[in-house]
């Protein structure tokens, strides 16, 4: 008997932090039911289950260096391997550069598989870095507020204690989370422009309520399938 060719979802979900990937990627499996491969959770599997990899991921990471592309690779190659993966999956935190991107092409090939669609939540960047730099912190109790969403019910003046001294988290403060994001999005635009000229991005705006992102996310995942 000849085989039907199944139609398949084989993912990549891209997006800068604060952009909301997370709570897309939980509606995405929710409903699509493919596996959510999320590098930081392989990475960690591969290194505990001690696969050939991930022996030697652990190396790099025990001392203290950046995994290089190829392990890393080899990694999403192992999992990709698995038969969770036949009808579809979704990466999420990997590719992180070019060279990932064409060895994630080339063992997809290698499996007679390829990418249906690189989903891109894009939200401003500057949305993203008010976002991520709102949190400040009462020096005196440690109440944690934020510009956006939870600031004092009196400006200046702490709804616990009523103290009027505040600061913010070096990691939370706007010049460092503009430089975390500089770094991101120099690695991300390349890979954008690559999964571009090979139709297969799709980029969904990010700024709307979740509900419609998600409504957006599906109307392509959707399409994928007829
Ligand atoms: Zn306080």
């Amino acid at each position: 008997m000849e085989e039907i060719p199944m139609s398949t979802m084989n993912l990549v979900l891209m997006g800068l932090p604060g952009a909301g990937k997370g709570t897309q990627a939980q509606l995405i499996v929710q409903e699509f039911d493919v596996p959510h491969i999320s590098t930081g959770d392989i990475f960690r599997a591969a290194i505990k289950n001690e696969t050939p990899m991930g022996i030697q991921a652990k190396q790099f990471i025990d001392k203290g260096e950046l995994v290089p592309d190829e392990v890393t690779n080899g990694i999403v190659k192992e999992r990709l391997a698995e038969a969770d993966t036949a009808k579809g999956f979704m990466l999420d935190g990997f590719p992180r550069n070019l060279v990932q991107a064409k060895s994630l092409n080339q063992m997809l090939a290698d499996s007679g598989r390829k990418l249906d669609a690189v989903i891109n939540i894009h939200v401003n960047p500057d949305i993203l870095v008010e976002r991520l730099s709102g949190r400040f912190i009462c020096r005196n109790c440690g109440t944690t507020y934020h510009r956006l969403y939870n600031m004092p019910k009196v400006e200046g003046t702490c709804d616990v204690c009523g103290q009027h001294d505040f600061y913010q988290r070096d990691d939370d403060k706007p010049e460092t989370v503009k430089n975390r994001f500089d770094v991101n999005i120099k690695l991300n635009t390349p890979l954008i422009d690559f999964y571009e000229q090979q139709g297969l991005l799709y980029n969904i705006d990010g700024e709307q309520d979740i509900d419609k992102v998600y409504a957006d996310v599906k109307k392509v995942l959707t399409g994928l399938t007829d």
